[in-house]
């Protein structure tokens, strides 16, 4: 397996695989890989000749400074994962060669990156934005994989493929998680033991509300959800929204929609959790 740090290396060598036809998968990701990434990196190879990955702390998609300086770096492990996982290549810039100037470009998504994540992280889904861009720009993937786990990043980065005319297939991909629902997470490995030990309550109340979803109204289920969160004083609900899963926007009732998502954030020991469920 390649391991590149200069963007020029890394373009010379996936134009070599171009120009020999060859089709490349890539997943993007910020590193601490656990078998979420895995699972992209494995869809990844069953579709594509060749797979790389990129190894990257986005700093600009960051909008709380503790969150980006205690982010888990594991280069070492992640390249041993990715090797055992037949990945090709691996992308590991530092900041300096990403953004030797501030990024400036500014994105539109509409109402896209108006609620949710968007709402709460500030200029996170811009920063998203500029560094996809630029990945893609360096990796020129014919396809690239990314997870339901993070369900608004995934319709950002789609909506700017579309939007720019970009050549790249976006590949959604299921949520791993761990055997008592805990969806995995880079930032897991944060948690306290018990803090840990009831995080599962995130997917088990998303679940849940799928279940009762036809007895009540999304508003009512909604707030049917923070209640059962209120129920742990670990837990402070950033948000718990049901949203049509195209637009991500709220809505009266469940007529109004073809497919609905709940999606959630939550603070949990000082950890940020995001979690979400298709309704139907
Ligand atoms: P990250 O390293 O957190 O930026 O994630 C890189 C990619 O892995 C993103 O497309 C995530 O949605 C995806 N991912 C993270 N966790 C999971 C998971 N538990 N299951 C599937 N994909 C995941």
């Amino acid at each position: 397996m390649k391991i590149f740090r200069s963007i020029p290396e890394t373009k010379n060598f996936v134009g070599a695989l171009k120009n020999n036809r060859a089709s490349i998968g890539f997943v993007p990701t910020m590193g601490a890989l656990h078998p979420g990434h895995i699972s992209l990196i494995e869809r990844a190879k069953r579709e594509n000749d060749v797979v790389g990955c990129s190894i990257f702390v986005n700093p600009i998609q960051f909008n709380n400074k503790e969150d980006l300086e205690k982010y888990p770096r594991t280069f070492d492990e992640d390249a041993e994962k990715l090797i055992n996982a037949g990945c090709d290549f691996i992308f590991n810039p530092g900041n300096n060669e990403m953004y030797p100037k501030p990024a400036t470009e500014q994105y539109d998504f509409g109402q896209l990156d108006k609620v949710m994540e968007g709402a709460h992280r500030p200029g996170h889904f811009n920063g998203v934005a500029v560094v996809v861009r630029k990945l893609f720009d360096i990796m020129n993937p014919t396809r690239a994989y990314f997870g339901m786990k993070d369900y608004q990043q995934l319709c950002i980065v789609t909506a700017m493929t579309k939007n720019l005319k970009l050549a790249v297939q976006i590949v959604p991909c299921p949520t791993i998680r761990e055997t008592d629902g805990l969806a995995m997470s880079s930032r897991n490995v944060r948690l306290s033991r018990e803090a840990r030990q009831i995080a599962p309550e995130i997917y088990r109340i998303l679940h849940d509300a799928k279940q009762k979803h036809s007895l009540m109204s999304p508003f009512e289920l909604e707030n049917w959800a923070k209640n059962e969160f209120s129920k742990f004083e670990e837990f402070t609900v950033e948000y718990f929204e049901i949203v049509d899963s195209k637009s991500l926007q709220s809505f009266g009732n469940w007529s109004d929609v073809e497919s609905a998502i709940a999606c959630t954030a939550v603070f949990l020991g000082g950890v940020r959790l995001i979690d979400n469920l298709i309704v139907y």
